[in-house]
């Protein structure tokens, strides 16, 4: 069983708005990631040279603020057919769609999607805004979610993309869905860096089915973020966020993740078993 990074952002670039797209454009890779983006192989073989197994390519709309529209759903789809065992499309719904729940079943049915991204920042609702009647579309995608087996990443933590409305992003905010949808898969994805780690700490405790993922914070600092991490490694997921503002190698973060101070089976924990539970491999 070999590495799953969770948070891969293979995303349809030029799609953004110029503004979202400056961030990229002075952290990112460049020319080398255009040519991922269009050509799967190309990745699978960078996959290959980082010593990383499997993918799982996180994709949303967001029109109001990065600019990716429902095309990010197709995008992905078809992104990810040129090695389905290898790449886990993620896409997603927004809660004002015609009927979210149809659309999430549409997804997973007719373009193979295998998990739903909500990012609230950059999708400008709180993630339990079903509760106060301002997004009731949120209880359909999640029931919809529960019902098929799909896992939801709901992106915590700051965003400093333009337009982000940064409120939206603490941990605590996930506790209404997963009280709400107890046989829901949900992962806090950057485990709510950097300002509310010990919320995501406490629901992925607290929670048998929520799971922590630690994109975005630098592998060699994981521990002084979550000191709690190592009592914990059957709930945290590895990921990178590449090719994220300040993410240059997916290899080097695996590199420094490996040489944490934690035991080998807590390592092969969160590399690989814990993704297999929550994406597990194609069904055949
Ligand atoms: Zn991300």
């Amino acid at each position: 069983m070999g590495v799953t990074d969770c948070h891969v952002h293979i995303n349809p670039v030029w799609e953004m708005r110029p503004e979202a797209r400056a961030i990229l454009g002075t952290a990112g890779p460049g020319a080398e990631i255009e040519r991922y983006l269009r050509e799967p192989a190309r990745f699978l073989d960078y996959l290959d040279r980082c010593g990383v197994e499997r993918a799982v390519l996180v994709n949303y709309v967001a029109p109001e603020t990065v600019g990716y529209t429902e095309r990010a759903n197709d995008f992905v789809a078809e992104y990810c057919r040129a090695d389905p065992r290898r790449l886990v499309a993620v896409g997603s719904v927004l809660p004002t769609h015609p009927d979210p729940g149809a659309e999430v079943h549409r997804l997973a049915a007719e373009l193979g999607i295998r998990g739903l991204k909500i990012h609230p920042p950059h999708q400008l609702f709180a993630p339990n805004a079903y509760t106060d009647g301002r997004q009731t579309g949120l209880r359909a995608i999640y029931a919809a979610c529960e019902e098929l087996r799909l896992p939801v990443i709901v992106h915590t933590g700051t965003s400093v993309f333009p337009g982000a409305r940064n409120k939206f992003g603490s941990p605590l905010l996930v506790e209404d869905v997963a009280v709400d949808f107890p046989r829901l898969t949900i992962v806090l994805a950057h485990g709510g860096r950097p300002l509310w780690m010990a919320e995501a700490m406490f629901l992925a405790r607290r929670f048998p089915n929520v799971y922590l993922e630690v994109s975005g914070v630098p592998p060699a600092k994981l521990l002084e973020y979550f000191p709690q991490l190592p009592r914990l490694t059957d709930k945290v997921l590895f990921g990178s966020d590449w090719p994220g503002p300040g993410v240059r190698d997916i290899g080097e973060n695996l590199a420094a993740f490996r040489r944490l101070p934690l035991p080998p089976e807590a390592v092969e924990r969160i590399l690989t078993r814990n993704a297999e539970a929550v994406f597990p491999g194609p069904s055949a």
